[in-house]
């Protein structure tokens, strides 16, 4: 059974136009003035005064993640239900081994997890620890089963952080193999002699949480990535950017023609540091890292001026909830507070309202950071990330004119808090389609638990043309 979207204007990283779109198996076919239906039973969306977006691509979530002695609120199911409530149709997660384990063992154990997605996945690769087997099993990673990108911890000392040893063999082995490094760029020896110090002294509440990392730990760590990186010619991508520091980093980096790039969410773009100090523990909610940053440090500023002039590449979420009752968990602690937050279903409104609607940036360029720029940047471009023929029907028609608000009453996540909760919301997808089906209209989600794929991505690296310059050899 087809599917025709009539007269919404398609909006992708380059152009807007009107004009009608015919899917069927799954496949953009066409697209053009006046296309008629092809079977009697072919669906009709009319999209008139509507945009029709290519689904979104979240470069970073976190679905059913044991994590500080907990798993996190959404399963595979819930949290891509979620998405797609909200105009996301294909995740990137998280494969995380933990120290020791042969990274294919967590691969098999990631994909059991992963198989209930209602659309379309992938994940990067953590790296947590090295040894004799970690390269060769790196290899086979990328070449055998398409996951061309990685992830480095700089924090969470003691659990899943890299020292600079391992960075150094990460970066080198990716920039071999022409993978991306993904970097949660926090210095983690800081950290945790800063959590001591204020545990040590009774500061024990959530409000802390901010104080046990400042920005200056997320700008040093955030360039010794870079500058490990360099090193080896390998393509770092900075993910959860939060502060002017790590964005002067990143900025430095691509000033001086190294190939790297930078990630921010929502929740940094949106939200400040007052949050922590809700009564009653509500501001567990907000702990995640790194944390929300102070309003008059120019950090908002710096990601939103990023953002607009090609610093900063994308937008993803870090999605990752926990419930209040899961929060408590550090009650008398802040350092045993579950970090992470729901974000996936909110991504498209807030930045249609407060990046388009406040002339931040253009409807191509939301496209191209919630979506193009993903995709491209992971391998899966043009499959994913824009709306072209032969192109997966991933779309979402987007209804301007409507208004509301975002609330964890309303939200289809399994988190019971919103920390978007109350924030104005203008425009919301009508339809979403996901593999040429709608499975979402006006409101209902008609999704289908394991109906998502497992996504083999290419090595895309830009320069893999170049040769690899020696270690330590100077930019151009
Ligand atoms: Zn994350």
């Amino acid at each position: 059974m087809g599917l025709l979207i009539r007269s919404g204007e398609i909006v992708t990283a380059a152009d807007r136009y009107i004009a009608d779109l015919y899917v069927d198996e799954g496949k953009v076919l066409a697209i053009g003035a006046n296309l008629e239906k092809r079977g009697a039973k072919d669906e009709v969306i009319e999209a008139s005064g509507k945009f029709v977006f290519p689904g979104l691509v979240d470069p970073h979530v976190h679905m059913a993640l044991g994590f500080m002695g907990t798993v996190s609120a959404d399963d595979f199911e819930a949290g891509t239900a979620s998405g797609v409530s909200g105009g996301t149709t294909t995740i990137v997660d998280f494969c995380i081994p933990p120290r020791g384990t042969p990274l294919l063992n967590g691969l098999e154990e990631w994909k059991a997890r992963a198989k209930r997605s209602v659309a379309d996945y992938t994940c990067h690769m953590a790296i947590t620890g090295w040894n004799d087997h970690t390269a060769e099993e790196m290899r086979r990673v990328v070449e055998d089963h398409g996951i061309t990108s990685f992830k480095v911890f700089m924090a969470y000392k003691g659990a899943i952080m890299v020292d600079d040893g391992e960075l150094y063999q990460v970066m080198k082995q990716a920039a071999k193999l022409g993978a991306v490094v993904t970097v949660h760029a926090e210095n983690g020896d800081a950290i945790a002699l800063l959590q001591q110090e204020l545990i040590a002294k009774g500061d024990t509440g959530p409000e802390y949480h901010p104080v046990s990392r400042p920005s200056s730990v997320e700008g040093e760590a955030t360039n010794r990535a870079l500058m490990m990186a360099r090193l080896h010619g390998a393509t770092a991508y900075i993910v959860h950017m939060t502060c002017r520091e790590a964005v002067e980093a990143l900025e430095r980096a691509k000033l001086s023609g190294q190939h790297c790039y930078g990630e921010t969410c929502p929740q940094y773009l949106l939200l400040d540091d007052s949050v922590f100090a809700k009564p009653d523990f509500e501001g567990a909610a907000y702990v995640m890292s790194p944390p929300i940053r102070p309003a008059h440090q120019g950090h908002h500023d710096a990601l939103w001026r990023g953002l607009a002039s090609g610093m900063l590449d994308s937008i993803g979420t870090d999605h990752c909830p926990f419930t209040i009752e899961q929060k408590r968990m550090g009650k008398d602690d802040f350092t045993k507070i579950p970090n992470g937050a729901a974000g996936i279903e909110d991504r498209l409104q807030l930045l249609y309202t407060y990046g388009v609607c406040e002339g931040r940036f253009d409807l191509q360029r939301m496209i191209a950071l919630a979506s193009t720029n993903p995709a491209r940047i992971f391998g899966l471009y043009p499959r994913k990330g824009t709306i072209a023929i032969g192109s997966d029907a991933d779309l979402v028609v987007y209804d301007p004119a409507v208004s509301g608000a975002r609330s964890a009453k309303t939200h289809h996540s399994k988190s019971d808090r919103n920390i978007f909760e109350g924030f104005k919301v203008r425009g919301a997808p009508t339809h979403v389609v996901v593999n040429g089906r709608v499975q979402y209209a006006n409101g209902a989600l008609k999704v289908e638990r394991g109906a998502g794929r497992f996504l083999t991505r290419a090595v895309t690296r830009a320069r893999s043309e170049a040769t690899p310059r020696p270690a330590g050899a100077a930019l151009p």
